[in-house]
């Protein structure tokens, strides 16, 4: 069972810093592992528990100080990790990022059977990056995915979160699945051993050439979408909280300020 786990280094929401531009402060802020990235690996961890065979990569596109969160897979089990890393690749919109992800997969692991995505990314949110990587590397995808309940070497049954009702699907394997943050599952801590892995560990860096894309495929030549603007918004509806004593006169006085 061969499996690759996307992992995208975020800033730490404990320690979101805005620049004076409104955009999110990224350098000298802690960063940590994307939270839904952290339940794809578990999934991928849980697997290996149950196929003896299973190999599991980890991949990031990133700046050079990603390095420190594919350590931390290694630590956590993970058995290779690979950062594609190149100043062509900065600017990428989601489009850019999910072509250079599938080419740096086709690169590492072309025989997968298995990718893993968290479900979004807690700073750019659009959930777009794991279904264009289905997309580009032509698999079925399934999202939301709260767990795996069955996988063989030929399918997988994944338990999906639909708000309001839960559905299995399942899929044929090779298959991408994007990873919601699943509370009730407990995370796995590394070990000393892990920890003494990891440090002695090299992440292995690929470049644009290494994955074999043009510049035009890449960064900002190949992002077709733009930031126009960024900006916090500002807040101006006025919230009242009503005592539930009070709630019977309130609603009352709602209605008759409606009708009027
Ligand atoms: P989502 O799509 O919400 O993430 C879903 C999952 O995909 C993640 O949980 C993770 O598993 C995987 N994933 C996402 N990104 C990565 C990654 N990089 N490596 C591995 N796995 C990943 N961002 C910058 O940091 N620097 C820039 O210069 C920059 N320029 C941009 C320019 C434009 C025009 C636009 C539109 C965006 C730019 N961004 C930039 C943001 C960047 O495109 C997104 O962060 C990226 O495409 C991922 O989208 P997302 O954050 O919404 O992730």
């Amino acid at each position: 069972m061969k499996i690759l786990v996307c992992i995208k280094q975020v800033p730490d929401a404990k320690d979101i810093q805005w620049t004076e531009n409104n955009t999110m402060k990224r350098e000298g802020v802690e960063s940590v592992i994307n939270p839904c990235d952290l339940y794809a690996l578990e999934t991928a961890l849980d697997i290996k528990k149950k196929f003896d065979d299973a190999q599991i990569y980890a991949i990031s596109m990133g700046p050079n100080q990603a390095e420190k969160a594919l350590k931390e897979t290694i630590a956590l089990g993970c058995d290779e990790a690979y950062l594609l890393c190149d100043k062509k690749f900065s600017g990428s919109d989601t489009l850019a990022t999910g072509l250079t992800l599938s080419a740096g997969i086709k690169k590492i692991m072309p025989d997968f059977d298995l990718i893993l995505c968290g479900q979004y990314a807690s700073d750019g949110d659009t959930a777009q990056t794991g279904v264009g990587i289905a997309q580009n590397l032509n698999c079925n995808q399934i999202t939301y995915v709260l767990e795996i309940t069955e996988i063989t070497d030929n399918y997988v049954v994944a338990k999906k979160d639909n708000q309001n009702n839960f559905e299995y699907i399942k899929s044929p394997l090779p298959a991408v699945l994007c990873v919601m943050e699943n509370k009730t599952k407990e995370l796995s801590i590394a070990t000393i051993l892990g920890q003494m892995r990891a440090q002695d560990s090299k992440i292995k860096v690929l470049t644009i050439e290494d994955i074999g894309l043009s510049d035009e495929q890449c960064g900002i030549k190949g992002s077709p979408t733009y930031v126009s603007k960024v900006f916090r918004p500002i807040h101006t509806r006025k919230c009242e909280v009503i005592d539930n004593d009070k709630a019977v006169d309130f609603s009352q006085n709602l209605v008759n300020e409606v009708r009027n």
